[in-house]
């Protein structure tokens, strides 16, 4: 049974809608990353699962108990649901070990020492145990405020944008910890985020936000490389699209020659026009290949290099290529194409 469900919830600021038929379920032991961006209700969402928003339609219970529904609201302290914070909000005149404390502080100290200690040693600080906030790094203060959360053992952990305010080296490397972190402690978990790396990082399954809806609640594999719908595949990863005509069962005549989709069947009439995606690491620079197109434009990443392509026609793709090839702005290249995973949309339906 799942450990938190969220059915179909609305919830306002005065006139205007932050959520509407808000519906996810977190199964115990997991980890549920909302991916969206700025403004879609993610931090909504997490306020009505604390107890500090009400709802105006729908319910959300946890454990099969309900904590929210309309007119009736469990309050925030007799909810079983601990929060790490987007500033993180350490005291910052308490020590490691009394920031970690404050939410057991009135269980015996015998009690409280033993459990600081034990997850000190979890997030690997336990040097740290005397300091105070301000001589610890971004991503020590981070692992600080999520072994406070994790303190009082709560049955459900809430994440908002825990590493925003972290460079981007560190970000990629705290989701990994984190995420090693509440496996190691068995916690289920709805973290949320605006960048994409971490919610694929982080979450065994992730909801893309937009408006306050979700629009897809899938694997990161799946919202990648099957998004159901346009809006989703282009608020994910990067990608371009490509005309088509369906033929028969899933191939397609586009202008990098015929195509085929060997994992599912379209339900449109052959001659329906399509737009297929094609995601950077669908196009290969290959000598062999048969389709010629000019760089016009590179951007080193360091393993990879992300070169946009033009076809004769005009089209651009992305292709994500090793570094170890370089090709100059103004080159001619020859692409192959790996289509392992096709994402088509019909042209009128615009899903
Ligand atoms: P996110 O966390 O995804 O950035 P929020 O949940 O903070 O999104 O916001 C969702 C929508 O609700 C936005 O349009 C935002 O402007 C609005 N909103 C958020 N908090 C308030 C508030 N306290 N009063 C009025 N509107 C708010
Ligand atoms: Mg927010």
């Amino acid at each position: 049974m799942a450990l938190l469900e969220v059915e179909r919830i609305s919830c306002t600021y005065g006139d205007s809608s932050a959520l509407h038929d808000f519906s996810f379920e977190v199964v115990q032991g997991e980890i549920a990353a909302l991916l969206g961006p700025s403004g879609g209700g993610k931090t909504t969402a997490l306020r009505a699962i604390l107890g500090f928003e009400p709802i105006l339609k729908g319910e959300i219970r946890i454990a099969g108990e309900v904590m929210s529904r309309p007119g009736f609201n469990v309050p925030p302290e007799r909810r079983p649901v601990g929060m790490v914070f987007q500033d993180r909000a350490l005291f910052p005149h308490l020590t490691v070990e009394q920031n970690i404390a404050i939410g057991i502080r009135r269980e015996p100290k015998a009690d409280q020492d033993r459990v600081v200690r034990n997850l000190l040693e979890i997030v690997g600080l336990e040097h740290c145990i005397s300091r105070f906030p301000h001589e610890l790094s971004g991503g020590q203060q981070e692992r600080v405020a999520l072994a406070r959360a994790l303190a009082p053992q709560p049955r459900l952990l809430l994440l908002d944008e825990p590493f925003a305010s972290l460079d981007i080296d560190l970000r990629e490397r705290l989701s990994f910890e984190v995420r090693n972190i509440l496996k190691e402690t068995g916690s289920t978990a709805v973290v949320v985020t605006h960048y994409q790396d971490e919610a694929f990082a982080m979450g065994d399954q992730v909801g893309i936000i937009e408006d306050g809806t979700i629009l897809q609640w899938d694997t990161p594999f799946n919202i990648y490389h099957r998004p159901v719908s346009r809006q989703v595949a282009s608020l994910v990863g990067r990608g371009v699209f490509i005309e088509g005509v369906l033929r028969e069962a899933g191939t397609f005549d586009t202008e990098i020659g015929r195509i085929r989709d060997e994992h599912h069947d379209y339900p449109h009439p052959p001659g329906t026009r399509m737009d297929i995606l094609l995601r950077p690491d669908d196009v290969l620079i290959d000598p062999e290949g048969k389709i010629s197109a000019t760089v016009i434009e590179k951007a080193f990443k360091g393993d990879d290099t992300l070169y946009t392509l033009r076809l004769p026609s005009g089209t651009r793709l992305l292709a994500l290529a090793s570094s170890h090839r370089d090709l100059e702005v103004g080159e001619e290249a020859q692409l192959g194409f790996d289509l392992e995973h096709l994402v088509a949309f019909s042209r009128s339906s615009g899903i």
